[in-house]
């Protein structure tokens, strides 16, 4: 089933803005809030925490560009929002419906199951961190990298659930399966009932008969993983992109964890970097500026030769629309400084002409005062 489209379930268009975003969720929430809703309980439900997702992945601007570009927020599919996931979607909830309103709505529709839920001996993997190096035309046009890192993978040997071939579980042995253990403290007061969770079992009840002797009975192994990374075009220096379902493997068969990718963009050779425009300096012979001429200007995706018009000021700056660096807003641009270029060694014959024509030229106007 392919996934749905977030704009689709806002029902905004591919360029609405961040406001337009935020009202359309306003209003879907509004009308799936199960205060409100007069119809199946669980369609409400699954309205709901497909508005909230797509609210939580358009409202991001890096998200929402990674999702422009791929289809979806990361290279799996499969987008696990906890509570602690819809940052964004809580406060623009909470900032229309009142504090709080969130973690109740949260706890109506998803908590019940969650909370009557038994222990389970599955717990999900750990979220591993990786910080890349960019160079700037990676981050404009995105990448795809390949990176080798220590990495929890599900045990081959028993396929996760962390018990040797044949073998199952038992009731745990030190709290007779209950998950619990009762101790009595005695006081002058009298005698009191404890109750703690299992050390032995932490809760569940049951352990294995026999521990897989791969991996220890825990499901997984550390490995080397080759991973690869899709950088979605136009992240900035210092972006955190999650790449859901990319962390460790959980423990006894539980889900994988993510992988937080920090971005860190290498300053770049020629082009200094403003938001979402480049500039650039480029030197120009004072014939050129005068009598006006084509120069060549480097862009992140090659040179391009551009017009400079006659008697252009140095001082003025030519400006090459869409030669920038993508975001949420289309491109930025590419801003050229000119310099008029003096130069140290000149030739005789040069020199003549050069001075003849100096001869000729008018006086310059007068000073004026600067601008400061
Ligand atoms: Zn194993
Ligand atoms: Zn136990």
């Amino acid at each position: 089933m392919p996934p749905e489209d977030y704009y689709e379930i806002l029902g905004v268009p591919r360029n609405a803005t961040q406001e337009e975003i935020k009202r359309a969720f306003r209003r879907l929430a509004k009308q799936y809030h199960p205060d409100v809703y007069k119809g199946d309980k669980k369609e409400a439900e699954r309205k709901f925490r497909k508005i909230a997702e797509a609210y939580e992945v358009l409202s991001d601007p890096v998200k929402r560009a990674q999702y422009d570009r791929f289809g979806h927020v990361g290279p799996e599919q499969s987008v696990d929002f906890g509570p602690e996931g819809f940052r964004r979607t809580r406060e623009a909830f909470e900032e229309f419906f009142g504090p709080s309103a969130f973690e109740e709505i949260f706890n109506l529709f998803f908590g019940e199951g969650r909370r009557t839920r038994t222990v389970s001996r599955a717990q999900r993997g750990e979220d591993l961190e990786y910080r890349v190096r960019l160079t700037l035309e990676d981050a404009a046009f995105g990448t795809n990298l390949r990176v080798s890192t220590p990495r929890y993978e599900v045990c081959k040997k028993c396929g996760g659930n962390g018990l040797h071939p044949g073998t199952g579980l038992k009731a745990c042995p030190t709290c007779r399966g209950t998950g619990r253990i009762e101790y009595r403290q005695f006081s002058m007061f009298g005698t009191f009932v404890n109750v703690r969770v299992c050390p032995e079992c932490q809760g569940v009840g049951q352990t294995p008969e026999s521990p897989c002797l791969e991996c220890r009975g825990s499901g997984r192994v550390r490995e080397r993983a080759e991973i690869n990374l899709e950088i979605p075009a136009g992240v900035e220096d210092g972006a955190h992109l999650i790449f859901w379902g990319m962390g460790n493997a959980g423990v006894a068969g539980g889900p994988r964890g993510d992988l937080h990718v920090v971005v860190e963009i290498q300053p770049h050779p020629i082009f200094a970097r403003q938001g979402q425009d480049l500039w650039v300096e480029v030197p120009v012979h004072y014939g050129t500026l005068v009598l006006g001429g084509k120069i060549r200007v480097p862009t992140l995706s090659g040179e391009e030769e551009i017009e400079v018009p006659p008697g252009t000021d140095p001082e003025e700056i030519l400006v090459l629309r869409g030669r920038g660096l993508p975001g949420a807003n289309g491109r930025g641009d590419l801003k050229v400084k000119l310099r008029v270029f003096i130069p140290k060694k000149i030739g005789r014959e040069e020199r003549r002409l050069l001075a003849a024509f100096t001869e000729r030229l008018s006086p310059p106007d007068p000073p004026r005062r600067p601008e400061l």
